[in-house]
């Protein structure tokens, strides 16, 4: 069987050559599950049976959905083929739907906030499956998802190959045509990937999971940071944004007493002032294991104006759906199908 959303156009193509058929087959086909979104070979009515036959769409199953009371975010929990969970957070903004990916399942990079690390790595996702998410979300709305965002569990640069495969599918104009500038990818900061992204030509919008303004705060946080420590992540951000010209977000989780003094956001701000950078100030969702709380309303706000004397762009942006645990491995990691209230489809 061929399991059509691992292989890109070329590959599809040739593919196609190598069982005895015109290549032009391999684009229809591309043009069927990319552009259309078909999720089964029966529905690709311009191709002879016998291709359809050897064709294999789907590489994923709905198995659980929490919708929040608050904001109407969805979070969707799909069965992979060897049953493992991967989990995906469907966002409504003002200007359209955003879904939120894994790109692993489980992750190894042990920060201490995320619920994703608890179980570890168990695998990296394929390309396919990063896709699968995409189109099997789409296909459950009214409307297109247009922004996706690669931070759910896992670490996206640890799997590097087959993100910036799934990078250059997505966004092929013979197929969804996701432009990059809709694409956010997250990470807490591998440094030789960051690099090597930089010159890929794939201008997407970088987030960095900063968390800590000095290598003690963060280390605590990150084990990364002693491998990478902030200076070192700071020199490679700027190469990216000299490489794509692009403004990269940090993303800053605020914990109650951990790293939400007045002190870090200065230090924070003698280390982003004058780049072109947004920071982004995220209230952590409480994950009971880790005994963490979000800061404090006035410890947020003064933490922002420090940042926004010196002219950095601050947000302060809300967790959505924080009753249905939407923080990336929640779901996963308490997931039982007799103790989650869930709508289950099918
Ligand atoms: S925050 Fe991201 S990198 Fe860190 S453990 Fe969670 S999923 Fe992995």
């Amino acid at each position: 069987m061929i399991s059509i959303r691992e292989y890109d156009l070329e590959s599809l193509k040739e593919e196609m050559k190598r069982l005895g058929y015109p290549g032009f087959r391999g684009e229809q086909i591309f043009t069927w599950v990319h552009k259309r979104g078909v999720l089964s070979p029966e529905e690709m009515t311009n191709l002879p049976r016998e291709i359809r036959e050897k064709l294999e769409v789907g590489n994923m199953s709905l198995e659980t959905e929490k919708v929040s009371q608050e904001d109407q975010t969805r979070k969707i929990l799909y069965r992979l083929r060897d049953d493992h969970f991967v989990e995906t957070v469907l966002m409504k903004y003002r200007y359209g739907n955003s879904l939120c990916i894994s790109t692993q399942v489980g992750c190894r990079m042990g920060c201490a906030f995320c619920a994703s690390t608890i179980g570890g790595l168990k695998r990296n996702l394929t390309a396919g499956e990063m896709l699968g998410q995409v189109y099997e979300t789409n296909a459950l709305l009214e409307d297109k998802i247009n922004h996706v965002v690669l931070m759910g569990s896992g670490e996206p640069l640890e799997n590097y190959d087959e993100v910036i495969k799934f990078l250059r599918i997505i966004n092929h104009e013979k197929g969804y045509h996701l432009s990059l500038r809709n694409i956010t990818l997250s990470t807490c900061g591998l440094i030789p990937e960051i690099l090597k992204l930089a010159d890929e030509n794939l201008p997407v919008t970088l987030a960095i999971s900063l968390h800590g303004a000095s290598d003690e705060t963060r280390g605590r946080l990150m084990p990364i940071n002693r491998k990478y420590p902030i200076d070192e992540l700071i020199r490679a951000v700027d190469y990216y944004i000299l490489k794509t010209h692009r403004r990269v977000t940090f993303e800053y989780a605020m914990i109650k007493g951990v790293n939400d003094s007045a002190g870090e956001a200065h230090l924070l701000r003698d280390r982003l002032q004058g780049r072109l950078v947004h920071v982004n100030l995220i209230p952590v969702n409480a994950v009971e294991e880790s005994g963490f709380f979000p800061s404090l309303e006035k410890d947020l706000v003064k933490f922002k104006s420090i940042l926004e004397k010196k002219g950095i762009n601050t947000t302060i942006r809300r967790e959505l759906g924080s009753d249905i645990n939407a923080a990336c491995g929640q779901l996963r990691n308490t997931y039982h199908p007799a103790k989650v209230e869930i709508v289950q489809r099918h």
